[in-house]
């Protein structure tokens, strides 16, 4: 479809269809914003889970006028989500090494990957007591992506089990911007990131693990939204969608309406990943 149908159409079927067709005319470097937009701020569409059906799941999120934040967690998981980015345009891409996985760190190959203009943070880098006993390599290797974020001026996804405290205490040692992707710690965890200027990272597991008081005392314009699909949905294999359902419980939980959140977390995405 030429632009100019692509124009023609959005003006006959009205406001309801132009986000839509906006994808559809804008190329991945011209992404044009629109309202009602819902942001997932960390999904692994690149997930071999994915392979059979992945273009569909992208067509669906972009109908829903969903932008992603595809999130690697080792190189092959990290260069697969910067070739979607180039390719989507409600796509863009984090390139890093998740704690639990056991490749080797080589900085030169991530840094090959952040020639792509479509790369907006480093993640999900950090630290997993729970699945890794190996400490003191975890903080290695995280401390090493710590440093790539700082040289790149690129904000960072952390993934933190059962280690807020020594998460939270490398983090004071640099001046780095981010989010804490699905968050479960306490109210003072919270307040810690809060005062590292950090985003909270909130996704379907407060429909099954009761984070109220957290999101209670969370101010919206510090709250980010996830799906970390395809995990943590309703369904066997979840999808960005589902989002939505993170928003409503929010925006109930805050008393406010769906919109408010949508759009302030939609707001905040924009503000740290400067997408
Ligand atoms: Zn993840």
């Amino acid at each position: 479809m030429t632009e100019k149908l692509a124009c023609a159409a959005i003006w006959m079927a009205g406001p309801e269809l132009w986000r839509v067709q906006l994808f559809m005319v804008a190329s991945p470097s011209f992404f044009i914003y629109s309202k009602n937009m819902i942001i997932d701020t960390h999904s692994h569409l690149n997930f071999k889970v994915y392979d059979e059906d992945r273009a569909e799941v992208i067509a669906r999120s972009q109908r829903e006028g969903i932008v992603c934040i595809d999130v690697g967690v080792d190189y092959d998981t990290s260069k697969k989500a910067v070739e979607l980015a180039e390719k989507y345009n409600n796509i863009f891409a984090s390139i890093g090494l998740h704690p639990t996985e056991s490749e080797e760190f080589n900085k030169n190959k991530y840094l090959e990957l952040v020639k792509s203009k479509r790369v907006v943070a480093v993640g999900e880098i950090g630290l997993d007591y729970f699945r890794n006993k190996d400490k003191e390599r975890q903080k290695e290797i995280f401390i090493k992506q710590l440093e790539l974020a700082e040289e790149l001026n690129l904000p960072v996804i952390i993934h933190c089990r059962n280690a807020h405290e020594d998460v939270i205490e490398i983090l004071e040692n640099y001046k780095l911007n981010g989010v804490v992707h699905c968050f479960t710690g306490n109210l003072d965890d919270m307040q810690e990131y809060l005062k590292l200027n950090f985003y909270i990272g909130i996704n379907g597991i407060i429909l099954k693990q009761n984070l109220d008081e957290v999101i209670k005392q969370c101010p919206l314009n510090k709250i980010l939204t996830e799906t970390d699909c395809p995990f943590l949905g309703k369904e066997k294999r979840n999808e960005p969608g589902f989002v939505k359902e993170v928003i409503k419980k929010i925006a109930q939980i805050k008393k406010c309406s769906f919109e408010e959140v949508a759009s302030a977390t939609f707001q905040n995405a924009k503000n740290l990943f400067k997408i």
